[in-house]
């Protein structure tokens, strides 16, 4: 356990023993990636409106942009992407004949983004998080949005028992899928000016569908990087914002911590290289690491981030829209090809639900509103 000698209260009433003691164990003993660094409590930038406006647009197109690039490379290797497309993937593409989504037209989304804005349309009707009708929300997709989108087999679960009656508080599997941290960039927006709200809002979101705590911590790590990428001014370091991440979600699950952390020190590596040693599969100890190292090798190159984290397959879909969620929170809207904003699959309603979260996190009632 590390104490820092000098949050130690009565501290000059110690035996001298025990000061030495302290010492010895303030000396941090332990891998660097497992050490917690201790910031300054969180001081909100101010960043204008217009610029917070195409931030939030970012992130949500961003997201769908990255989900449907990634959705005819989901399940695949990258060996496996070049032999059935010819060549890596560097726009939309049909997915090929037999793969799950191959009734899709090129641009379309998967069962991502579908929950990400199920996530996002409840927070902008009821203006609060309230989880019982987010339940309903990820109910009424389970049983209205049919054929579901290669959807993820816990969300498919915990619906399945939703449909049953159970309540949102019992309705969660225990499940370190990645499936509950896609749909929090809308809540990482919304309450991006209280991290105490959002942390809570992203928690009873999160066992709605996965209460396993890789997953609670992935949940609020997405929802954090998000709100702190969107309020970023020229000043913040995308390295330092994904540590302070970490340092948020070691108390819920240490490996994800130290796995974002680990993230951090490797961007030198080339993607295929780093994205081997992280992995991409729909796991939260894969996914997020993944996407978030595809954000901190380009953090304001759309293309290149989403581009690098799509054609190492896998849950290339998920992990694609994560990528393109935060390098839109960072780089805004403009930072995306227009040619892929246009193509994407309702492109005017996503820029709409960015829009209207962002006047909603904006307005001064919208924080008291959360709580
Ligand atoms: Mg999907």
């Amino acid at each position: 356990m590390l104490v820092n000698c000098r949050e130690v209260s009565h501290y000059d009433e110690t035996p001298v023993l025990f000061r030495w003691v302290w010492r010895l164990e303030s000396l941090e003993l332990q891998p660097f990636y497992r050490r917690t660094r201790r910031y300054p409590p969180v001081k909100i930038p101010e960043v204008n409106f217009k610029e917070f406006t195409n931030r939030c647009v970012g992130t949500i197109v961003g997201f769908a942009i990255g989900d449907a690039l990634g959705m005819p490379a989901e399940f695949l290797t990258r060996d496996q992407i070049r032999r059935y497309y010819g060549k890596t993937i560097t726009d939309f593409l049909r997915a090929h004949q037999g793969h799950a989504s191959d009734f899709l037209p090129s641009g379309s989304y998967t069962d991502d983004t579908q929950m990400m804005l199920a996530t996002a349309e409840c927070l902008i009707e009821c203006q609060k998080m309230d989880a019982a009708r987010q339940g309903d929300a990820l109910l009424s997709w389970y049983l209205n949005t049919v054929p579901h989108r290669t959807p993820m087999r816990a969300n498919m679960r915990a619906c399945k028992h939703l449909s049953t009656g159970r309540a949102w508080t019992k309705s969660g599997v225990f499940s370190g899928g990645c499936g509950a941290a896609v749909r929090m960039p809308p809540i990482g927006l919304f309450f991006c000016q209280s991290p105490e709200i959002l942390i809570k809002a992203a928690l009873d979101d999160c066992i709605i569908t996965h209460t396993e705590p890789r997953a609670r911590a992935a949940a609020v790590a997405v929802a954090y990087l998000i709100a702190r990428l969107a309020q970023a001014t020229e000043k913040c370091s995308p390295g330092d914002q994904v540590l302070e991440t970490a340092d948020r979600v070691a108390h819920i699950d240490e490996d994800m911590a130290a796995l974002l952390r680990w993230v951090t020190q490797i961007t030198h590596l080339p993607p295929e290289e780093a994205l081997f040693e992280i992995g991409c599969s729909a796991d939260a100890l894969e996914a997020i690491p993944a996407a978030t190292y595809c954000f901190l090798k380009y953090p304001r190159q759309f293309h290149n981030a989403v581009l690098a984290a799509v054609n190492a397959g896998d849950a290339a879909d998920s992990v694609g829209a994560l990528t393109g969620s935060f390098v839109g929170a960072l780089a805004g809207v403009e930072a995306i090809p227009q040619s892929l904003r246009r193509q994407v699959e309702n492109a005017d309603l996503l820029a709409a639900v960015g829009e209207r979260l962002a006047s909603l996190a904006s307005s001064a009632g919208a924080q008291s509103m959360a709580s």
